[in-house]
C-alpha cells in the first residue's frame, strides 16, 4: 500500500522555513526574506499598488473622469 500521496505538506522546495523580515506598510501583509518589495524611506511595500495607496496615488482611465 502506497501512502506517499499523504506524505507531502505545503510546497517548500528548499525545505527551509521562510524568514519574515517585516510587513507591508500599507496592507500589513507579511514580507519574507528575498521577496521583491518596494522600499521608500525605510518602509517596505509589497507591491506598487500599496505604495501608490500610501502616496495617495491611484490608477485611473485617462480622460475618463469628470
Ligand atoms: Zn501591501
Amino acid at each position: 500500500m502506497n501512502l506517499d500521496r499523504f506524505a507531502y505538506g505545503r510546497p517548500d522546495p528548499q525545505d527551509v522555513p521562510e524568514k519574515k523580515v517585516g510587513y507591508c506598510n500599507t496592507c500589513q501583509s507579511a514580507i519574507m526574506q528575498g521577496d521583491e518589495v518596494i522600499e521608500l524611506d525605510g518602509d517596505m511595500y509589497c507591491d506598487s499598488v500599496c505604495l501608490m495607496r500610501k502616496l495617495g496615488a491611484r490608477y485611473v482611465g485617462a480622460g475618463m473622469e469628470g
